[in-house]
């Protein structure tokens, strides 16, 4: 009645089944010749090309419909959106301000929380968010979306009972693991899901990079002080900017026209590590367990709800490693290869936040994107978008006008 996992456990595996540097790449690979005709006009590249090519030192001013702040899984969508919009479009991202996108593991696990609920909305929504980010995928011409089984290994007995009476396409039945030769301790016994998927968020943030940052801007903090206002738009270094977007995720409490937003922090952790086992999948048992090829995988996340994180904490490895140690069957050697901290944004509604500033119509906001970002960012970008561009009404739930009132004296 289900349809089995594509790749079963295998008891002989033991496992069961942007910078600035890349402008360069990107005035090669976008040149007006291979650029499709009538995108010409879609991003800045073209217009400073000439400047590149002659020196490095930096472009001229040149008109810009819209600058990005912050370069992370918003900010790139946003771009790419507006890009399809016919729109001149730039980002600048500081890499020194951390981002939740760079921690992220970049699963898309359509079965959360305690409850095991999966809507039909949910369902759909998935697999557009999936086509989404394929044709993304197929324009930066790199390949961004992986299929992801996920095994969730059941807490306890009462979320073992959900899992036992759960009937669902995207489900295996419920199973006793004990009968299952994996490294991991199931006592509750475990559900495999079959519709997760992984979004690269390294070579999207890598690809978004080289397509739509700024020259000589790639690597720099924003400094909100340096606009000055230029008829309906702004001037901004010499360039002439319509519309400044903030992305800036949780540096926004730092912005000076939107911090006083009900946006709540919450902070966490992620690791990559080397393992050595072979899992085709990923793992689900309260911690999260990613493989990325070559017996390396990415192990996430703490929450600190009500808190953001300025940088890793040992607290935040050891909090991760024990997680992972608690459920192995047996103690296997762990290297730790990377530690990254980021902060999740979301409003109290947890609806993400867009639109235009009730005051100032050159500048708007995309943030709010929460713990399942990879989910909400596609539909998201794409009605700012077309906001943006051609004055599409946003729904009522995501647009910023519902927080307006916080925004008047700012
Ligand atoms: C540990 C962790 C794990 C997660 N795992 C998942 C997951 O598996 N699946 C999922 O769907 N979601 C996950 N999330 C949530 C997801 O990462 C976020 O929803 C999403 O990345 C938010 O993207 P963003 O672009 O709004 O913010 P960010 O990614 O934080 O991007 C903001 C960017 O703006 C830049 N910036 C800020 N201010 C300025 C300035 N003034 N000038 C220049 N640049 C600036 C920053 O450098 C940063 O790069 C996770 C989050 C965390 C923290």
């Amino acid at each position: 009645m289900h349809a089995p996992m594509r790749r079963s456990f295998s008891p002989d595996r033991c496992s069961f089944d942007g910078t600035s540097p890349a402008w360069h790449m990107a005035c090669k690979s976008h040149t007006p010749a291979n650029y499709p005709a009538g995108r010409r006009r879609g991003t800045v590249r073209h217009l400073v090309e000439p400047n590149y090519v002659r020196s490095t030192v930096r472009p001229t001013a040149f008109p810009i419909d819209t600058l990005i702040v912050g370069q992370g899984l918003a900010g790139t969508l946003l771009a790419w959106e507006l890009e399809r919009a016919g729109q001149r479009v730039a980002t600048i991202d500081a890499r020194t301000r951390g981002g939740a996108s760079r921690a992220a593991g970049g699963l898309m696990n359509p079965l959360t929380g305690p409850r095991l609920a999966v809507s039909p909305d949910l369902a759909r929504r998935c697999e557009q968010a999936r086509i989404h980010y394929e044709h993304l995928a197929a324009q930066l011409g790199q390949p961004l979306v992986e299929p992801m089984p996920i095994r969730r290994l059941c807490q306890d007995a009462v979320e073992q009972g959900r899992a036992r009476d759960m009937r669902h396409p995207w489900l295996s039945v419920w199973q006793h693991t004990d009968t299952r030769p994996d490294p991991f301790h199931a006592p509750f016994g475990s559900l495999d899901i079959h519709q997760g998927w992984r979004l690269d968020l390294a070579a999207l943030l890598a690809g978004s990079a080289a397509r739509w940052a700024m020259p000589d801007q790639a690597a720099e903090c924003f400094d909100w002080t340096a606009i000055r206002f230029r008829g309906q738009g702004v001037r901004w270094q010499g360039h002439a900017v319509d519309c400044v977007v903030s992305c800036e995720g949780a540096a926004i409490s730092e912005n000076p026209h939107w911090h006083s937003l009900p946006l709540h922090a919450d902070g966490g952790e992620s690791l990559s590590l080397h393992l050595p086992i072979d899992l085709p999948g990923a793992i689900s048992a309260g911690f999260t367990l990613v493989p990325l090829g070559r017996q390396r995988y990415w192990l996430g996340a703490t929450h600190h709800p009500g808190r953001a994180v300025s940088g890793p904490t040992d607290a935040g490895r050891e909090a991760l490693l024990n997680a992972l140690a608690a459920r192995l069957r047996m103690p296997l050697p762990i290297e730790v290869l990377g530690h990254c901290a980021g902060t999740r944004m979301a409003p109290p509604d947890r609806e993400p936040v867009l639109g235009r500033h009730p005051r100032w119509p050159w500048l708007a906001i995309f943030n709010g994107l929460g713990s399942r970002g990879i989910l909400r960012a596609p539909d998201s970008a794409a009605q700012l978008a077309q906001h943006l561009a051609s004055g599409a009404p946003l729904p009522e739930d995501r647009d910023v006008m519902r927080y307006a009132h916080h925004l008047a004296w700012t």
